[in-house]
């Protein structure tokens, strides 16, 4: 395998191009396919089927006398045209059919395909109990995106191809069968049924799917239409509570996009060992049964709403308005991920959605800065699937919101309703977009999408404030860090607005706000104010998708925590304090972890206790374990897991012990008690006693999506050196264990094997071997992930089998870039490790005497 690809300088990024990435276009269109029609018979026990596929195309010119179609692994039996046989040409990935007689403009052929497939590898997938997992379901569902529907029928398979389509399929009783669009006609035939289904507005080959299983029926309505949830039975109060607003936002959204809702039912359908989180086919979205939350867990896990409100916003973005080619694909994906944003707004507020975009931008900001940068729009990959990354969900939906930004509310909302409207049932590209707004608002925003979207990277804004008491002028030093010095290239020009901002007793804060285009890299300005204002809000708004850091002097920071009603100003006063340290930054966030109105900022202040190494940390951020929200309890417990001293250990056991209304939060709080319990090292038993802690919660705490005992799993993974927590991990990667917490033990022997003996790393390297032959794509990840983590040199040899042998594209990239990050760490290891504990050591010494210095300076002003 060639490496030197990775090491290409992209501005000290690694190449999102793998070798083998080449442009990728759509074909040349032989016709308008104007109707797909599959008539299939399922066999569940064999997982097999077999029938038809009958394509109506209407040719775009007379004389064409060949068609080649995208088929993967079918078999094919026959090929018909209008009746009549026709040879054809197959080579298990594309279908070539010779037309006798040639096409003659504007008149429709119907191409009758018979075929049939055992055992599909991909596009339709067979869920079955096997000796392992005896309860699991009986299942058959599909999943086309990006270029999978070849796999279960033959097809023009790219999304700038659009018709409508039908599924007859016939399945044996008690099962159910759903597919897109609206059912017109169900027959009973012995022991098996037949269900008829039709959709009758356009819609790509990748939308198409059909779901069969013995499922609950849970019905629901948005203004006379069936918004239907599939569920397992015995789960319909899950389904109520993970997905009971459906009609709700149906109602927001289709008055945000100024479209009414486009098809004639919604169905949601919860599906076993589902790939994805959720694909929202056309009228059918399909999500994995594991967002089904049980009362427990609805208590602080949001992501089945927002993959609720993702998917359904997908019914505009992508299933209405359909992109062109997956180069676009932010288009859709950008606006589905800003949806969840915008229903974060719509039901919890305006604090909610400014944090909910935060984190959005933050997963943007790490997968640049720690796997590759890349422009949004490209059409250079390997395969489609590997532009489904954090650029295309997260950085789209910065774009969008900057374009809101940009033109405000009403006109934003006007030309999306414009962009829906021109180009419903139709395809787009990302000018489409552009044009919308031009011609809703008159508006040119290239400048925008030249900056963020067809280049990589954000601006790194360092911002220095000042005041000159004397000539009251505020001195405003910003610097674009991401730009080398005398270099033009990597900077950005932006409008900014700068806001100082003066606190009110008892009320809002004041603000007066300049805007100043930024545009080169290091420029100063200065602001005649009458008094001076208490604390500065760079980006006020913070509208724009960059980073920040602050350089304000200590008091305007502590204002701008306690006072700014931004909360990402907060955030980012609140993480310049932690970078300045010392007492009373430890002060300033204690006050906002105790009182801050808004969670996400005490979440934020917690995380920025543990940075301060300081142990007057500690007593700050115990008491947030007493938070009334989980989420901060959460983050409190992985910030006391960073402060590994007795202390910690004990109040992150007694809280492992006794229990937390919140899975997550004794999830965390197993891993913590491993992590502080692993470098505890001058008494032996301490991890004697973890371990057997640990082995209790596995032991007992069974539950929902197995997120307790993953968490356990995780702590044992932390303990490095131990052959007994090993031991324990490698237990739970045996078949028959449920999966979700299979899966936490196979990503857990990555963790634990930097500190095993040799023999022991043997074993971990064989039981990844072996686990690498499954084929379930779940498996395959954690494979990859545990790999990833090792630092040994034989981790290489078992993903780059990995990476030749998967059928699945995802899987096949992080394999290679998971050999890279092993080599890196292979190499220098060694050399390091050794160095690293001897830091470690120098630096608890260095904070112990750090601390004792804080309280005897405090000491001495108290006095003085
Ligand atoms: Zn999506």
């Amino acid at each position: 395998m060639p490496h030197s690809y990775f090491d290409a300088d992209n501005n000290g990024h690694k190449s999102f191009e793998l070798p083998g990435a080449k442009p990728h276009y759509n074909p040349d269109r032989p016709g308008q396919v104007e109707h797909i029609y599959l008539d299939l018979n399922l066999d569940i026990p064999n997982q097999s089927y077999n029938g038809t596929c009958t394509i109506s195309l209407k040719p775009i010119r007379s004389g064409i006398n060949s068609l080649s179609l995208d088929a993967v692994n079918l078999n094919i039996e026959s090929v018909q045209v209008d009746g009549t046989n026709q040879a054809f040409d197959y080579d298990r990935s594309k279908l070539d059919i010779r037309l006798e007689p040639a096409t003659e403009v504007g008149k429709v052929i119907k191409i009758a395909i018979a075929y049939s497939v055992e055992k599909p590898q991909r596009g339709l997938y067979f869920i079955a109990p096997d000796k392992h997992y005896p309860n699991k379901p009986t299942q058959v569902w599909t999943q086309g995106e990006d270029e999978d529907s070849r796999f279960w029928f033959p097809c023009f398979d790219y999304p700038g191809q659009l018709a409508t389509s039908e599924i007859k399929v016939k399945v044996p009783k008690p099962f159910i069968a759903i597919s897109n669009g609206r059912l017109i006609d169900t027959q009973a035939d012995g022991n098996y049924k037949t269900y008829h289904w039709l959709q009758e507005q356009v819609h790509p080959t990748y939308l198409m799917t059909l779901a069969v299983g013995d499922f609950a029926e849970i019905q629901d309505e948005w203004q006379g239409k069936p918004v239907t949830y599939y569920v397992e039975k015995g789960r319909e109060e899950d389904a109520r509570r993970s997905m009971g607003k459906t009609p709700r936002m149906i109602e927001f959204f289709s008055d945000k996009y100024g479209y009414l809702y486009a098809f004639p039912k919604y169905a949601q359908v919860c599906v076993d060992d589902f790939i994805f989180g959720g694909m929202e086919n056309t009228s059918t979205t399909l999500l994995t049964d594991r967002c089904l939350l049980d009362e427990r867990a609805a208590l602080d896990n949001r992501n089945t709403e927002s993959l609720v409100a993702h998917e359904l916003a997908h019914q505009w973005f992508g299933d209405l308005v359909v992109i062109k080619h997956w180069s676009h694909a932010w288009i859709k994906e950008g606006m589905a991920s800003y949806s969840e944003v915008m229903w974060t707004q719509q039901e919890y507020g305006n604090e909610e959605a400014a944090y909910y975009r935060l984190l959005e931008a933050r997963n943007y900001l790490a997968e640049d800065s720690s796997r590759y940068r890349r422009p949004i729009v490209t059409h250079v990959y390997r395969e489609a699937i590997e532009l489904y990354d954090r650029h295309l969900y997260e950085k789209g939906s910065c774009v969008y919101h900057m374009i809101r930004t940009e033109l405000g509310d009403e006109l934003f909302w006007n030309a999306i309703h414009t962009f829906v409207q021109d180009n419903a049932h139709k395809t787009v590209e990302t000018v489409d977009l552009l044009r919308a707004i031009e011609k809703t608002t008159g508006r040119n925003l290239l400048f925008l999408f030249d900056q963020y979207v067809y280049r990589g990277g954000y601006p790194d804004f360092q911002v220095a404030y000042s005041w000159d008491a004397d000539s009251k002028l505020a001195k405003v030093t910003v610097t674009q860090t991401q730009a080398k010095a005398g270099s033009s290239t990597d900077l950005f020009d932006l409008k900014i607005p700068i806001a100082f901002g003066y606190a009110q007793e008892g009320g809002e804060s004041q603000f007066k706000t300049f805007a100043v285009r930024l545009y080169e890299r290091e420029q100063s300005f200065y602001f005649p104010l009458e008094e001076k204002p208490q604390f500065v809000s760079f980006d006020a708004g913070n509208n724009y998708l960059k980073t920040v850091a602050l350089e304000y002097a200590l008091p305007e920071l502590q204002a701008q925590l306690q006072y700014d009603p931004d909360p990402i100003s907060r955030i980012y006063a609140a993480a310049a304090l932690a970078k300045k340290g010392g007492l009373e930054a430890i002060k300033a966030l204690a006050r906002a972890l105790k009182s801050d109105r808004f969670w996400g900022v005490r979440v934020e202040a917690s995380k920025n206790l543990a940075d301060i190494k300081l142990d007057q940390a500690f007593d700050s951020l115990v008491v947030g374990l007493e938070d009334d929200n989980a989420l901060v309890r959460r983050s409190v417990v992985e910030a006391l897991a960073q402060i590994k001293t007795k202390d910690s250990y004990k109040a992150i056991k007694s809280l492992l012990k006794n229990g937390d209304a919140s899975y997550y939060v004794e999830a965390s709080a197993a891993r913590a008690l491993g992590a502080i319990a692993s470098v505890n090292l001058e008494d032996e038993s301490k991890e004697e006693k973890a371990i057997k802690l640990l082995n209790s919660v596995l032991e007992e705490r069974a539950g929902w999506n197995e997120v307790v005992r993953s968490g356990a799993i995780a702590g044992l993974s932390q303990l490095k050196t131990s052959a007994a927590a090993l031991d324990l991990v490698l237990q739970y990667t045996k078949s028959g264990v449920p999966q979700a917490l299979r899966l936490a033990a196979i990503r857990a022997l990555g963790t634990i094997s930097s500190g095993q003996t040799p023999v022991n790393l043997e074993r971990i390297l064989e039981r990844l071997e072996q686990l690498a032959n499954e084929t379930f794509f779940l498996t395959q990840v954690s494979v990859v992930v545990a790999l990833g983590q090792m630092e040994t040199i034989k981790a290489i040899g078992i993903l780059s089998a990995l990476a030749s042998q998967t059928p699945d594209g995802r899987v096949r990239r992080m394999a290679e870039e998971a050999v890279q990050q092993v080599q890196a760490k292979s190499g220098s290891q060694q050399a390091t490790k050794q160095l690293r504990e001897e830091l470690d050591l120098l630096k608890a010494a260095n904070q112990e005497l750090k601390s004792r210095l804080e309280t005897l300076e405090a000491k001495s002003s108290t006095k003085g």
